[in-house]
């Protein structure tokens, strides 16, 4: 028991420690391998993503105000309207103040190449100047190659709401430029983005003009402000990073190198920067390595437990095997001896009396060279079963032999143990043991004898096969005390 106690012991010690050592190297392996290739797995694959990610969220928020557009844009009374010389004000402010309405945009509006008016949902404002530097967005939309451009306006004084202006060139079936038609629209996309980023993956998002101005970012002090030029770290890098649409660069501050990827945005006219401080990277790396060992005793402990359990039921089982007769499921004699030695012991010791019991079938022989020997086992197990039934709890039952049962029968004196063997008789005379050959019965000699003071295990052993041979000589079926 002892040697299986601490061979369990040392198996489990050493499958904790095969484990460990196994989650602890792939670990550290796999950590100095992902620090190793940190700056370039950000630098190539995160931060790029992170920026496709975004600019696909910012172009599908532009496709609605393009499309609402484009469709004025080709309206026939638009045209039809604006050719006969604009006519009737008011039915372009009600067409504008329906799309304004329908598509629930911000404002709409018309400008006619003509007159240079300013239509839009609420009425005709005033005339553009081409001497005016605030109306020269319309001067450039009109000479643009492109069928619209997209003007920005970010007003971070009114709740930095990100305005664009769709301004989509009208052009009669001619060619004719008749004029400017657009929508202007909150672009949300931008600033949820900045914000979630920021929460979601800690990353520094904002959004530079062509000159380096920051338009938008997680900090209003920066927006409208600074210019990245002047910003330390970032500022020498400017122009490279400008002269180009998109890039991967690193910069040090005055605590840390910061990873960033850059793109340019056509639609805004503004350069995308995303930005992940490299220690920020290696946390996040470091926090991946932590939770992947806080799995490990998880891991560890349920392979012991497992472990532990087949341990168990293995053992418990080997132990039955032990001490089980195969056929039967008696007792066998290992374990008879054990506890032969025992009460002899007991008796000894505290004048705990008892008795043996031994059982032989009568003829058995015959039995299995005419039915075969199958059948021979079939008359054991049945015996073995009614020898069982007849014996106490308490009692120890086991297959001494072939054909032989031994009952070490605790308390019992050589009065009771008559009692009890009278009783197998009885029960073995009256049982059918082959069904198409009822007439056969099979009957079983008993030797008994009580313990005495002076007995060891091989004279009372011996005493009780002498009084089963004894009953064997006496004519077989019958008991014999000694
Ligand atoms: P007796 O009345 O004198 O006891 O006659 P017997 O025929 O029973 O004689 P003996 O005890 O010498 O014979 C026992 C036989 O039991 C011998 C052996 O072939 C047979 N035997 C022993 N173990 C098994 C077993 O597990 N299965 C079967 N079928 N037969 C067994
Ligand atoms: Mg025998
Ligand atoms: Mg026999």
């Amino acid at each position: 028991m002892t040697n299986m106690l601490s061979l369990r012991t040392k198996l489990i010690s050493l499958v904790t420690i095969i484990l460990l050592a196994g989650f602890f190297a792939t670990n550290i392996l796999n950590y100095q391998v992902s620090k190793g290739a940190l700056r370039t797995t950000v630098l190539d694959n995160e931060l790029p993503l992170s920026s496709n990610n975004v600019y696909s969220e910012i172009q599908a928020d532009l496709l609605r105000p393009i499309f609402i557009s484009s469709l004025m844009a080709n309206d026939t009374f638009v045209h039809d309207w604006s050719r006969d010389g604009e006519q009737d004000p008011l039915r372009m402010v009600r067409y504008l103040k329906q799309i304004r309405d329908q598509y629930k945009t911000f404002t709409s509006y018309f400008i006619s190449a003509q007159t240079l008016r300013y239509y839009h949902f609420e009425g005709v404002s005033r005339q553009l100047d081409e001497a005016n530097p605030e109306d020269s967005w319309f001067f450039d939309a009109s000479r643009a190659s492109e069928p619209y451009v997209v003007n920005v306006d970010y007003n971070y004084q009114q709740g930095r709401a990100i305005t664009i202006f769709i301004n989509y060139r009208v052009l009669d079936s001619d060619g004719t430029f008749l004029g400017i038609t657009g929508v202007g629209l909150q672009l949300d996309s931008v600033a949820r983005l900045v914000k979630e980023y920021q929460t979601n993956f800690r990353r520094n998002v904002y959004f530079v003009d062509e000159k380096g101005l920051i338009k938008v970012h997680a900090n209003p002090a920066y927006v409208g402000m600074t210019n990245i030029h002047d910003l330390a770290g970032l500022g020498p890098i400017t122009d490279q990073v400008l002269g180009e649409d998109r890039g991967s660069y690193t910069y040090n501050t005055a605590d840390d190198t910061i990873l960033l990827t850059t793109r340019y945005i056509p639609e805004l006219k503004w350069y995308l920067f995303i930005e992940l401080p490299e220690s920020q990277a290696l946390k996040d790396m470091q926090q991946g390595f932590l939770r992947n060992l806080a799995i490990a005793p998880v891991v560890i402990v349920l392979t012991i437990l497992l472990i532990g359990y087949s341990i168990n039921i293995f053992q418990r089982r080997l132990e039955e095997m032990a001490i089980t007769d195969k056929l039967t499921g008696l007792n066998n004699r290992e374990f008879f001896d054990v506890s032969l030695n025992q009460s002899i012991k007991r008796f000894h010791r505290d004048r705990q009396i008892f008795t043996l019991l031994m059982i032989d079938i009568d003829h058995f022989k015959p039995i299995n060279d005419k039915k075969g020997h199958l059948a021979g086992d079939a008359v054991i197990r049945r015996a073995a079963e009614i020898v069982a039934d007849r014996a106490r709890e308490s009692d120890i039952v086991c297959r001494w032999g072939g054909e032989e049962f031994m009952i070490l029968a605790a308390n019992c004196n050589l009065q009771d143990a008559h009692r009890l063997s009278e009783a197998i008789h009885e029960a073995v005379r009256g049982e059918t043991f082959f069904a198409d050959d009822p007439d056969h019965k099979v009957t079983v000699s008993q030797g008994i004898t009580e313990v005495r003071a002076d007995d060891d295990e091989e004279t009372l052993l011996a005493r009780v096969d002498k009084a089963m041979y004894k009953a064997k000589d006496a004519g077989r079926n019958r008991t014999e005390a000694l």
